[in-house]
């Protein structure tokens, strides 16, 4: 029996063992989210509290809101099984919005799973500012491109905030293709399609106003000092095998041929990249500009043409 499982400064009715055996002890909600905040806490989990509450309310199908108004409410066998299961997944590092199956972007619900990226924060901000530059040519039909679409994260908040406009969302991977279509689906968006491709070897059909990309920017060399974490996700979406300027390289070669005569893109970049990727997009005629992430690391390139 794992350690876990008798959580050594508890009394013995409480550790978890003890309702296994068919003890009469019953765990409530409040009790149990106590508990386990100090056992993830005691494991250096970052923020034990959080983390509890949303494994909690995704399991019990309660708002966070609710599971306070609920502290005295038991929980049956099934819910403390598959809550156990839960924090055995966390405390092998598997990340949180894999165990829950999906994360939030934006204000879309993306479900996840182990085969596809996990959508990062700070790409909400590359949305952000694709957003503000076009914020008046909202309603235009714009034809808009997502390479290495990944969940569908970014597709699908680009299709629902250009209502008008239709998003072709590419990826090399199946699984991808798979979870951008389910994205797609649950968003209740229609002006979205969804094709597989890889963009190192061939082009898709016809011109487009806005291109987008977080492709895979992380150099092997990098890649190989990572957190234990980012190992559960795909490596094909996090780096290029190489010096991590693989795809810009490409992009600077293609966005030519891809992008209408006003046509602009939008990339995300690594932490120290955007001197390399500057002056690639310079040798091919771009002007780019820099943004910032929330930590003020130089993480976002956009070139705008109209
Ligand atoms: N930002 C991601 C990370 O640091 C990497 C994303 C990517 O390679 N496109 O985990």
């Amino acid at each position: 029996m794992s350690e876990w499982l008798y959580y050594p400064f508890l009394p013995r009715h409480m550790n978890f063992a003890a309702s296994d055996k068919g003890n009469s002890k019953l765990w409530t909600l409040g009790e149990l989210i106590r508990w386990a905040t100090n056992y993830l806490s005691s494991k250096s989990i970052e923020s034990p509290r959080l983390t509890v509450e949303l494994l909690l309310s995704h399991i019990l199908n309660l708002s966070r809101l609710q599971l306070y108004l609920n502290f005295e409410r038991p929980l049956i066998a099934e819910e403390l099984n598959t809550f156990k299961s839960h924090l055995k997944r966390l405390l092998k590092s598997e990340p949180l919005q894999y165990i829950l199956g999906e994360t939030k972007f934006l204000e879309n619900t993306i479900k996840l799973n182990r085969k596809v990226f996990i959508p990062r924060p700070e790409t909400e901000i590359l949305v952000k500012i694709i957003e503000d530059k076009y914020k008046s040519r909202k309603n235009e039909k714009l034809r808009i491109l997502d390479i290495g679409c990944g969940s569908g994260a970014i597709s699908v908040s680009l299709a629902k905030i250009f209502k008008n406009s239709n998003v072709l969302a590419i990826d090399i991977d199946p699984d991808c293709i798979e979870a951008t279509k389910e994205n797609a689906l649950l968003s209740g968006q229609n002006n979205l399609i969804v094709e597989k491709l890889d963009i190192l070897n061939s082009l898709p059909n016809g011109s487009f106003d806005i291109i987008v990309s977080n492709p895979p920017y992380i150099s092997i060399e990098e890649y190989s000092k990572l957190d234990q974490q980012i190992y559960f996700e795909p490596k094909i979406a996090l780096t290029d095998g190489a010096d991590g300027l693989t795809f810009y390289r490409r992009f600077a070669y293609i966005f030519a041929a891809l992008l209408s005569s006003s046509g602009s893109f939008f990339l995300e970049i690594g932490w120290n990249q955007s001197e390399f990727v500057k002056k690639i997009f310079e040798e091919k005629g771009f002007k780019l500009v820099v943004e910032n992430d929330f930590a003020g690391i130089k993480r976002f390139v956009y070139s705008l043409r109209f």
